[in-house]
């Protein structure tokens, strides 16, 4: 398998012959079968160091693309800086050494002397000790941060980059300024930059004329470079207006394969499955909303349109829902509910934690008081007898409405006619259990509603085979939260002015700082301390109770029953009460160690308080360690919105995993940054659509290569999309 001639680890400077029996003309197939160690210079150290970057095949190499291209125009000489300015440079280096108080014989930083014809100037650097070895003189580097006046001039670098080492020289052909733009690749200490480099183009090299799997008229309909030009320009960039093309090439290129296997999907659920046909006549939803001691926002009224409207259509409803938290989603859920049971059919509501369930079953009972449907509970901590009981219900049908956490799916669990499945907080589940109701033979509508304020282009790419809904607007006399950081030093305030709120007869929350949810046990003590700190100093003289996720379910019942009849005037929570939890009269929340909790689960947590009528206050007590935990703080003190919150919190933690496979079935994006690629999205999301509508399975000849490119991106489970 490996190349015979050259000896494992060792790379020679100059190009070497082709000699991996590629045909000419390859494609991306071909190139994933053959491993990156068959290359002429990857030994097995570097191989080793690939596999941590994630190349494992040679279409890995071609497509390790550079994560940004660094524009030499904006770069300043070294005589020219001043004091102050942030600032970009490009030089060689002269010398390295350590710099701060070594621990055990290492230097917490480094810094390097560097030269760039005009001048010298050294540039600090903290952390990324192992650069420092590889920064031997005459490295090409690009180093950013702001000009300091310490000691002398020098630059406190926020970034360093190595662009060349030293076999290349500055005027030579990969030289830094052979082009105006370096790229700069996501390397690590394995692996020199120029190494990287040298060895992409080998593997171009070798790959030979890589064909496109888009169709040519999608190429040419949007001025696309093809795959083999964007791949080559990317790397080796040659003027500005070719690079971007060919990053926009491949962008939409990666937007548009997922975009097509949800397309596929879509057609695929909608022309195989047949849902049932849900012909309600209103005699339960039209007296359950009259009874509402308020009138329906619009947006209510309007998304609660679009679900009875899927709901009567013969296709199955396959639909997201989205709310802010409080824009009033349960309603909604029990519209849904109840033309189920008008039409005949079984309901079911699934919530992700047992305290959310049992809250739905007792608000939507009470709702349903003087209706004719019977509404039952599954959770996995009912008694052996009541299990039995339940179940029997929902197998004869007795029960119209089921109501429960995950139990709700597990095995003996079954329905006469489950018609409608709705999943609250889906965000809390995976997608396999989205899709465990579909295995039980008919294929019930579904509906699954998220607060997590994804922005809607998000959600498009997201769930792009579901059609999406949108409550955007509060029930009307809602406040603002007024949202404050607290310091250690200010916490007794924050209490005190919660008491304050209890004086007025009002009710309130205090959270507990997130621990690890593998020290389960430490997060109850935590919360205990809390606890006992509560009632033993901060309120002897008030009403406080405790809620964990280690407490028994009888337990937790009873707490939040008294929590909701005003009996218990503190609630000491854990994240046990995250979401969906509704108790109007709460109009504070205290959260401990704010810093540890994320962006959208503190605004989820803080939903918890914007539910009634008075003015509601949150306070964030904590010390911020790093700037973007304190930027997490600030935004949520300045905004409101879920969704500009999530776009603060997109642009705070960079997308990367965040909206991964793991949520989505789909894989994770490499080159698209969905913020900045908005329009790409949406013209790559109209493309594929088109095309699936014109070519269903993708079975026409100039659709196979792309039905091939889909195929081994999603993985063996979408063979079923393209089945006749
Ligand atoms: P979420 O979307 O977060 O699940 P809920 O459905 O729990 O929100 O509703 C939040 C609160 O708002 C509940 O107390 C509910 O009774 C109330 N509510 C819902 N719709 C309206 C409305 N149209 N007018 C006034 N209050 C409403
Ligand atoms: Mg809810």
């Amino acid at each position: 398998m490996a190349w015979p001639t050259s000896s494992p680890g060792a790379i020679s400077g100059e190009a070497t012959s082709a000699r991996l029996n590629l045909p000419e003309r390859t494609t991306l197939t071909d190139l994933r079968a053959r491993p990156a160690n068959e290359l002429p210079g990857v030994g097995p150290k570097i191989e080793a160091t690939f596999k941590d970057l994630g190349i494992v095949s040679l279409a890995d190499l071609v497509s390790h693309y550079p994560s940004r291209h660094e524009d030499l125009s904006n770069v300043k000489k070294i005589s020219d800086l001043r004091v102050g300015e942030r600032a970009t440079v490009v030089g060689r280096v002269v010398s390295t050494r350590g710099v701060g108080k070594p621990v055990r014989g290492r230097s917490p930083g480094f810094s390097v002397q560097l030269y760039d014809g005009t001048g010298y100037i050294p540039a600090t650097v903290w952390g990324r000790g192992w650069l420092q070895s590889q920064l031997v003189p005459d490295t090409w580097v690009l180093v950013s941060g702001e000009v300091q006046r310490r000691y002398g001039i020098q630059i406190s670098a926020k970034s360093l980059e190595v662009i060349e080492d030293r076999d290349a020289q500055g005027g030579g052909e990969n030289g830094p300024h052979a082009g105006r733009f370096v790229p700069v690749y996501p390397v690590n200490k394995g692996i020199q930059a120029r190494r990287m480099r040298t060895l992409i183009h080998r593997a171009l090299d070798e790959a030979g004329r890589v064909l496109d799997p888009l169709p040519a008229e999608v190429l040419a309909r949007h001025r696309l470079p093809n795959l083999h030009d964007a791949m080559h320009e990317v790397h080796f960039p040659s003027e500005r207006k070719r690079l971007k093309a060919a990053m926009r090439r491949l962008i939409f290129h990666e937007l548009f394969l997922i975009q097509t296997g949800l397309a596929a999907r879509k057609a695929r659920i909608e022309r195989t499955e047949r849902g049932g046909r849900h012909v309600g006549d209103g005699s339960l939803l039209n007296p359950y909303l009259k009874a509402l001691p308020f009138g329906l926002t619009g947006a209510q009224e309007r998304v609660i349109e679009e679900v009875l409207a899927d709901m009567r259509s013969e296709k199955p409803m396959r639909r997201l829902v989205q709310g802010d938290v409080g824009s009033g989603k349960t309603v909604v859920a029990v519209a849904a509910l109840l033309s189920a049971v008008e039409s005949g059919g079984q309901g079911a509501l699934m919530a992700p934690t047992e305290v959310l369930a049992e809250q739905h079953y007792l608000s939507v009972s009470a709702a349903l008081a003087g209706l004719p449907v019977r509404v039952a509970l599954l959770t996995g901590s009912q008694g052996a007898a009541e299990r039995r009981e339940m179940l029997e219900l929902v197998r004869s049908g007795g029960a119209h409405v089921v109501i429960g956490t995950h139990a709700l799916i597990q095995k003996g669990v079954e329905f006469r006619d489950l018609s409608l499945v709705v999943v609250d907080e889906q965000h809390r589940f995976g997608v396999g259990q989205r899709m465990v109701f579909k295995e039980k033979g008919t294929l019930p509508d579904t509906m699954v509603m998220t607060a997590t304020p994804i922005p809607r282009t998000l959600s498009l790419t997201l769930y792009g085979d579901l059609e999406v809904s949108v409550v955007d607007e509060l029930p009307p006399g809602r406040k603002p939260v007024e949202t404050r950081m607290v310091d250690l030093a200010e916490r007794e305030d924050a209490y005190e002015a919660v008491r304050r709120e209890l004086e007025d007869g009002r009710q309130a929350y205090v959270i507990c700082p997130l621990v690890e949810e593998s020290e389960a046990l430490e997060d109850v003590r935590a919360a205990e301390e809390l606890y006992d700190e509560l009632v033993g100093e901060i309120y002897p003289d008030r009403k406080v109770g405790l809620l964990h996720g280690r407490m028994k379910a009888q337990e937790k019942r009873e707490v939040m029953a008294a929590f909701r009849a005003g009996e218990i005037e503190v609630l000491v929570a854990t994240v046990v009460v995250e979401v969906g939890v509704d108790v109007p009269n709460a109009s504070a929340i205290v959260i401990e160690g704010a810093e540890r909790f994320g962006l959208s689960q503190l605004h989820q947590l803080r939903g918890r308080v914007c539910r009634g009528l008075h003015p509601p206050k949150c306070y964030l007590i904590g010390e911020p360690k790093t700037e973007d935990s304190r930027s997490r703080l600030e935004a949520l003190c300045e905004h409101q919105d879920g969704f500009k919150l999530s776009e603060v919190d997109l642009a705070i933690r960079g997308e990367g995993t965040l909206f991964g496979s793991r949520q989505s079935g789909m894989p994770d994006l490499k080159v698209a940054k969905l913020l900045r690629d908005i329009d790409i999205l949406v013209e790559a999301r109209r493309e594929a659509f088109e095309l699936v509508a014109k070519d269903l399975t993708l079975k026409s000849p100039d659709h196979r290569p792309l039905r091939r490119e889909i195929r081994e991106l999603l993985g063996a489970d979408v063979e079923w999309l393209f089945r006749e």
